[in-house]
């Protein structure tokens, strides 16, 4: 924690400090994903726009930022979570965007609030679903091909799954809430708690080890996080393949949990075209299929080719997935909380 207020002091310090002619944008992003360095140097390279980028997660980027207020220097937000997009823009955090390149590459219901003046709060750029992964040796598929499913008596002691306040499952949760309502899903919550393995740690990575490892038998986990094993050359991460199994659950009722990753212009950014300019970037058929090559996410935009064997052999080619609005998942996060407090998911 320490460490990383020192780090976000020193990246502030050298935020901003560009001589006049150079154009800059300065970049507060939660992406964790190194694949990600090859699209900011080509925007530098084909712009001449230098990227200061500040590294932190999701909630503390938008406590940075209400923290800055107007001397913020930050000019573009990179989140990895829909709940938390539409936290910063219902708490004003972003200033409207107007770019007809947006509005015609991003479908509508991957976007912010739009404004009367034909604006909008933020755009998403890539998708990642929210799959389960078993143990081929002791769980069959059909026991597993809902979310209901995993609170299921007969997967007691079987469950590994990270942290229930965190923003991947909290979005997970906020759409549950909103298919299932709340009493439902306080008893779904509370069988998915008497079915863990072990008391949530770790990330997505670590549920899925532990599955292979036979610590559990199933897990939850985003897609990206298993497409990196599944194209792994690492003898361990082929033992770990050759006993998985892949569900998209829900394909025969609301479909799959999708979550996203978007860009917003901070509210008092001082290079907000640049900002708009990086973002149509990222909506480029070149970007685009950098995220699904690069970090094996789904593009957003319509028509772009991608060649990632591991996201199509996952999913089969293709899947359905959920299609909840993103502000119904905002909106339940503060009432899927109590949930998780009531029934000592932490
Ligand atoms: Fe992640």
């Amino acid at each position: 924690m320490h460490r990383l207020s020192l780090y976000l002091a020193f990246a502030l310090v050298c935020l901003g400090t560009s001589t006049a002619a150079e154009p800059i944008l300065n970049i507060y992003s939660a992406r964790h994903y190194p694949s990600d360095e090859a699209l900011y140097g080509d925007f530098t390279k084909s712009t001449g726009i230098r990227i200061n980028r500040v590294d932190s997660d999701d909630a503390g980027i938008l406590a940075r930022l209400k923290a800055e207020g107007t001397g913020s220097p930050a000019d573009l937000i990179l989140l990895v979570d829909a709940s938390r997009l539409w936290k910063g823009e219902v708490e004003g955090m972003f200033q409207p965007i107007k770019s007809k390149i947006l509005d015609q590459a991003v479908p509508p219901q991957l976007r912010g609030k739009a404004g009367s003046d034909g604006s909008t709060a933020w755009f998403a750029f890539s998708t990642r679903a929210r799959i389960v992964v078993y143990d081929k040796t002791t769980v069959q598929r059909t026991e597993l091909d809902t979310y209901e499913a995993l609170a299921d008596p007969k997967h007691k002691g079987r469950l590994c799954i990270r942290s229930g306040s965190h923003p991947y499952n909290l979005s997970l949760f906020g759409a549950m809430l909103e298919h299932l309502g709340e009493a439902k899903t306080q008893l779904w919550l509370k069988g998915l708690v008497d079915n863990m393995a072990r008391a949530p740690k770790g990330g997505d990575t670590d549920q899925i080890r532990s599955v292979a490892a036979g610590e559990c038998a199933v897990a939850v986990t985003n897609s990206y996080y298993l497409a990196r094993i599944m194209r792994s050359d690492k003898a361990e991460d082929k033992a770990i393949m050759a006993r998985l199994g892949v569900v998209f659950p829900n394909q025969a009722s609301w479909g799959t949990h999708l979550n996203i990753a978007g860009g917003a212009v901070a509210k008092h950014a001082k290079n907000p075209a640049n900002a708009i300019r990086f973002l149509e970037y990222l909506a480029t058929p070149g970007a685009q299929a950098h995220f699904a090559d690069g970090n094996n996410e789904w593009p957003v935009a319509k028509g772009v080719q991608i060649k990632n064997e591991a996201l199509q052999t996952m999913s089969g080619g293709s899947f359905k997935a959920d299609a909840i609005s993103i502000s119904a998942i905002g909106i339940n996060q503060i009432k899927v909380q109590q949930l998780l407090d009531r029934v000592g998911f932490r």
